[in-house]
């Protein structure tokens, strides 16, 4: 049984068509992405995932359980999923530490405080007043709080926005860690890398419906996409763009007799073929 389970959700504010009409199928386990610019759809497709909104029309089911139901199995059902919202934690006279106790105490089977604290890096924040945290550290405990509760199911909704890029490679690091104790993640964001670093699939979603579901490598016919070789011909670079880029520079390394100067071979980057896919369907 898939950990998330989506049939024909749609979801309508009016006259604003928000999901149009989506399906998803993920496997316990996976670290799913779901890409798509500002206002295509994926809040409102996430929200409803988690209980949070009502749907119009279409099947849910997470972890078995029907998030429109509510009541006990509610409460237990509560108990096994994680969310970092965008910016949840607002308790701003408590300490960090007091604040993850506090949430720690709603689950039935927590993590330990510290070494959650220690996972997204705040031990020299321990004791200090949230409303004293940077932003950056601010998102760190939102993910603390997604986490502490040892969710079978995590949702990360843009989790590391405001982030420098220090502290983005440590939470990338304590995804994998995540990862490798089989926890199903559900992640949006708008940073390409962060979707290539973590996810073993990506969902491109625009205007409330999904264009493509596939690996990072292979979104929009990337693998199979013409590479650019380039190098340097004395005072020119040279471009040159090829299905079968190792013929390329097996010429040019006959033509050089060894070395190729400033040989760079590329192909286009997932934020090149998203931009190409989202351009294509934008209104
Ligand atoms: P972003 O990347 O900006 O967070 P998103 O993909 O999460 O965007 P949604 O927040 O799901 O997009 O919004 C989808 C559409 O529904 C937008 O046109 C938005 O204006 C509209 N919408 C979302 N929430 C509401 C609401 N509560 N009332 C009315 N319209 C809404």
């Amino acid at each position: 049984m898939n950990v998330i389970e989506v049939k024909g959700l749609k979801k309508s504010y009016g006259q604003v068509h928000a999901v149009r009409g989506v399906d998803l199928s993920i496997p316990a386990g996976e670290i799913f992405a779901l890409l798509g610019p500002n206002g295509a759809g994926k809040t409102t497709t996430v929200e409803i995932l988690e209980g949070f909104r009502n749907r119009d029309a279409g099947e849910v089911s997470i972890l078995g359980f029907d998030p429109k139901n509510q009541g006990r199995a509610a409460r237990e059902w509560r108990n096994r999923i994680g969310i970092v919202l965008q910016s949840a934690a607002d308790a701003g006279d408590l300490t960090v530490i007091e604040t993850i106790k506090h949430f720690s105490s709603y689950y039935s089977n927590p993590r330990n405080v510290d070494e959650v604290i220690a996972a997204v890096g705040l031990e020299s924040k321990s004791g200090a007043l949230i409303r004293n945290l940077s932003g950056g550290q601010r998102r760190r405990l939102d993910v603390a709080l997604g986490i502490v509760g040892s969710p079978e199911l995590l949702f990360l909704d843009e989790p590391t926005t405001g982030f420098d890029p220090e502290a983005r490679r440590a939470f990338w690091a304590l995804i994998q860690q995540l990862r490798g104790t089989g926890t199903t993640i559900l992640l949006t964001t708008h940073y390409l890398d962060e979707a290539e670093a973590l996810a073993d699939r990506v969902a491109v979603i625009n205007n409330g419906l999904i264009i493509e579901v596939s690996t990072p490598a292979e979104l929009g016919g990337r693998a199979t996409s013409k590479a650019l070789v380039s190098w340097r011909d004395g005072d020119h670079i040279k471009t040159e763009g090829t299905d079968n880029p190792t013929s390329v520079v097996t010429r040019l390394n006959a033509q050089f007799n060894g070395e190729i100067p400033e040989l760079t071979v590329t192909r286009p980057s997932l934020e090149d073929i998203y931009l190409t896919m989202i351009g294509g369907t934008d209104e």
